[in-house]
């Protein structure tokens, strides 16, 4: 893959590595206004759309801004102010819309499932059973916090069948798994261009309902965040509503060309799996242990515990990995010390064998000779 004229490579779950050919069009200016740039937003949309099977059933809505504005601005703007939501919560992401919901003020029932599980179809089925005031379903398809995969059709198909909403986030998700709106028969789902989309960062995009976007009609509190207005616009001109980001819009436009000319979602979900299996297998053969068993993992990033050697300091782990040419974070979790690393992105096996090198040389460099965790998980 023709990556960048550096070499370094995200290993993060967002922003990820870009190919050279999403970067391209960011090299020149874009007026906003105007029909060529216009028609990259129409196209842009109409390619979104087509990746999810939104037909004419669902709408496209992008927003400028990161993917927690987009989630904050969905919530805001097409679930209504008596609504009561579900929220499994299991990492940071799920944790944060709980969080905006308590600040914006919409009701909600927090589901704890605990950091590194998956929210199960089976206790979303009861808890729509047992308490039948609850209007909304947020899921969180992949929590990048820690790696783990919702099962989101076996949740969508309990929601539907109890009549209530989907909401998705599909922030870390989008662009290599199947978002199918016909099939999964989501309310809303929220993502951006810079995770399994490969483009960059600064807008997120909202697929939504037709019916639901109408309802929202002049009852949204915030103009900067009403999408039921940013889509009126969009519909009524082309036009964003106020500055978009304009070389954003114009590399993911590219970047939609390169994810069909891969062969669409699915072969882009194998690349990514094949980079989890060599990832994870390699790691292995080091002595590393994943945080989450195989069948929950996504694969998006990989939680790894911290090998118990004293000698190692993620701090000084990370600079090495970047005078190596890779960029590597650690987690935030709470209970156990982890660093993730992520296999979404333009990177494919040959990045990720060269990745694990790079780790074991830092690590012996550090001077960690046993990179196996400590015992108690
Ligand atoms: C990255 C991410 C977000 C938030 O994206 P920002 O662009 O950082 O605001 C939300 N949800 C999930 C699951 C994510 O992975």
């Amino acid at each position: 893959m023709e990556q960048d004229i550096e070499t370094v490579r995200l290993l993060i779950p967002g922003p990820v590595t870009t190919q050279r050919a999403t970067k391209a069009p960011m090299m020149r200016d874009w007026g906003c206004w105007d029909a060529e740039f216009l028609a990259v937003t129409k196209r842009v949309r109409d390619k979104l759309m087509a990746v999810a099977n939104c037909g004419t059933s669902h709408v496209c809505i992008p927003l400028q801004g990161c993917g927690s504005i987009g989630v904050e601005a969905a919530i805001l703007s097409l679930v209504p102010k008596d609504a009561k939501m579900l929220v499994p919560v299991n990492g940071i992401y799920s944790n944060r819309i709980a969080e905006i919901c308590t600040r914006i003020g919409r009701t909600y029932v927090a589901m704890t499932v605990g950091e590194g599980h998956a929210p199960e179809a089976e206790a979303v089925d009861k808890a729509l059973a047992t308490d039948r005031s609850i209007t909304h379903v947020a899921i969180v398809h992949c929590e990048s916090s820690t790696g783990v995969l919702s099962p989101l059709g076996e949740i969508a198909a309990v929601v539907r069948r109890h009549g209530r909403k989907l909401l998705v986030d599909a922030v870390s998700t989008f662009g290599a798994f199947d978002h199918d709106a016909q099939r999964l028969g989501y309310d809303i789902l929220v993502s951006t261009p810079n995770k399994c989309l490969e483009a960059m960062p600064g807008l997120s995009f909202t697929l939504a309902r037709r019916e639901t976007v109408e309802a929202a009609k002049g009852t949204v509190p915030s103009l900067g965040l009403d999408l039921h207005d940013q889509w009126k616009q969009m519909e009524t001109n082309g036009q964003w509503r106020y500055t978009p980001p304009t070389q954003v819009v114009a590399a993911l436009d590219v970047a939609l060309d390169l994810l069909a000319a891969e062969g669409g979602t699915a072969k882009r979900l194998q690349r990514y799996e094949r980079n989890r299996d060599v990832l994870v297998a390699e790691m292995g053969k080091l002595g590393f242990v994943t945080l989450i068993p195989p069948a929950r993992q996504a694969p998006v990033v990989i939680s790894f515990r911290d090998p118990a050697d004293p000698h190692f300091k993620f701090v000084e782990f990370g600079l090495g990995m970047r005078r190596r040419g890779y960029v590597i974070y650690p987690s935030r979790l709470t209970r156990i010390p982890t660093f993730r690393v992520a296999c979404i992105g333009a990177i494919d096996e040959a990045d990720i064998r060269n990745a694990v090198r790079a780790i074991d040389s830092t690590m012996k460099e550090m001077g960690v000779t046993d990179y196996t965790p400590a015992q108690a998980a």
